[in-house]
C-alpha cells in the first residue's frame, strides 16, 4: 500500500515538472502553437484545388460559374477581354472569388452585377469592390434593400463607382460583340415586396449565335411575367444558369421549355440545408433535354463560346 502511494506521488511530481517545463517553454517563446486568425484559418475561404478549369480563350466568350458553395458567382471574359462579375457569393467566399479573378489575370471589373440583395449573391461584394477597379455596377430596379445591399452601395460610393438600377428593356453596354438584355424585372409589373428573389435581375448574354441566361433566384412568378412581356425567341439559350440553386420556387416547365437550353448549370452547395437542387427540378431539366452540371459535384464550371457553339470544362472532371 505504502509502495503504491509512493508511485502515485512520483507520478504526480513528474506531471507537475512536465507542466512547469511546458509553461516555461511557452513563456520563453521556445514552444509556440500555430496561431489562426479568422482570415488565415483553414476554412472554406481557401480553395482546395486549383479553381480555374481552363484559362480564358482569346476571341471567345469565357464564362466561369465559380464554386461558392450555396450561392452564385459568375465571371465573364468577352472575346476582346472585357470583364464582368455577376454576383460574388457569401462573404466567406470573398478570398476565393478574389483569387479566382487574379488567377484569370483580371485587374479591373468592367461591369459588376448584383442581381438582388441576398447575402449568397452579394455578401462578398464590398470586399471585391475594395479589391478591384470597377467600371460600373448594375442591379435590379425592383430591389428590396438589405444590410448587404447597403454595404455594397457604401463600398461603391466610397470608390466613386457609378450605380445603375435597370429594368427589362434598358440597354446595358459591355462589349460590342456581346449583347446584354435585361429580361426581368418588368417596369409596371407587381413584384413581391417581401421576397427579393421575385424582383431579381435576369440577364441574357449573347455572343454570335450562342446565348447564356442568368436567372439569379428568379421565381416562377417572375419567369411568367417576363415570358408574357417578351418575345419567346429572347429566352432561347445554349446555357441556363438554373434559378435559385435548383429550388422548386423557380424553373417552371414552361420556362425551361422556352429556354430550351443544352446545358443547365446549378450553382449549389454540397449537403445544403435546403435540399437544393430539388429532385423535381432535376427531372424537369432532364425532360427538357438539358445536361445538368452542378458546382457541388464538379466545382467551378467553365463554358466557352466561339459564337457558334459552347463547350464545357469542369474543375473536377468526370471519372
Ligand atoms: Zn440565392
Amino acid at each position: 500500500m505504502r509502495e503504491k502511494t509512493a508511485k502515485i506521488l512520483i507520478l504526480l511530481i513528474g506531471l507537475a515538472a512536465a507542466a512547469a517545463l511546458i509553461c516555461i517553454g511557452f513563456l520563453s517563446g521556445a514552444i509556440s502553437l500555430p496561431v489562426f486568425s479568422c482570415s488565415d484559418a483553414p476554412s472554406e475561404t481557401e480553395p482546395d484545388l486549383p479553381l480555374v478549369p481552363k484559362m480564358p480563350i482569346k476571341g471567345q466568350l469565357s464564362v466561369y460559374f465559380i464554386d461558392v458553395g450555396q450561392g452564385d458567382a459568375a465571371v465573364l471574359i468577352s472575346p476582346s477581354g472585357k470583364t464582368m462579375l455577376i454576383d460574388s457569393g457569401e462573404s466567406i467566399y470573398a478570398n476565393r472569388v478574389q483569387k479566382f479573378l487574379q488567377t484569370l489575370g483580371v485587374e479591373r471589373i468592367d461591369l459588376l452585377v448584383g442581381t438582388h440583395s441576398h447575402s449568397d449573391h452579394i455578401g462578398s461584394m464590398p470586399r471585391i469592390i475594395k479589391g478591384f477597379e470597377t467600371g460600373g455596377y448594375i442591379t435590379t430596379a425592383e430591389d428590396i434593400e438589405s444590410d448587404y445591399s447597403s454595404a455594397v452601395e457604401t463600398a461603391l460610393n466610397e470608390k466613386g463607382v457609378p450605380i445603375r438600377k435597370v429594368w427589362c428593356g434598358d440597354i446595358v453596354e459591355w462589349d460590342e460583340e456581346c449583347g446584354i438584355t435585361v429580361i426581368s424585372p418588368i417596369l409596371g409589373c407587381e413584384y413581391s415586396q417581401y421576397d427579393a428573389n421575385d424582383g431579381c435581375l435576369m440577364l441574357r448574354i449573347e455572343y454570335g449565335e450562342t446565348a447564356f441566361i442568368f436567372t439569379a433566384d428568379a421565381t416562377v412568378h417572375a419567369e411568367q411575367l417576363s415570358m408574357f412581356h417578351n418575345e419567346k425567341e429572347l429566352f432561347k439559350a445554349n446555357v441556363l444558369k438554373v434559378a435559385h440553386h435548383g429550388s422548386t420556387t423557380s424553373s417552371s416547365i414552361g420556362f425551361l421549355e422556352t429556354v430550351d437550353a443544352d446545358i443547365a448549370v446549378i450553382s449549389v452547395g454540397a449537403s445544403n440545408p435546403y435540399g437544393h437542387p430539388d429532385f423535381d427540378i432535376l427531372s424537369r431539366l432532364n425532360s427538357a433535354g438539358c445536361s445538368v452540371v452542378r458546382t457541388d459535384e464538379r466545382g467551378t464550371v467553365a463554358a466557352f463560346s466561339d459564337g457558334k457553339s459552347v463547350t464545357i470544362e469542369y474543375q473536377k472532371p468526370e471519372r
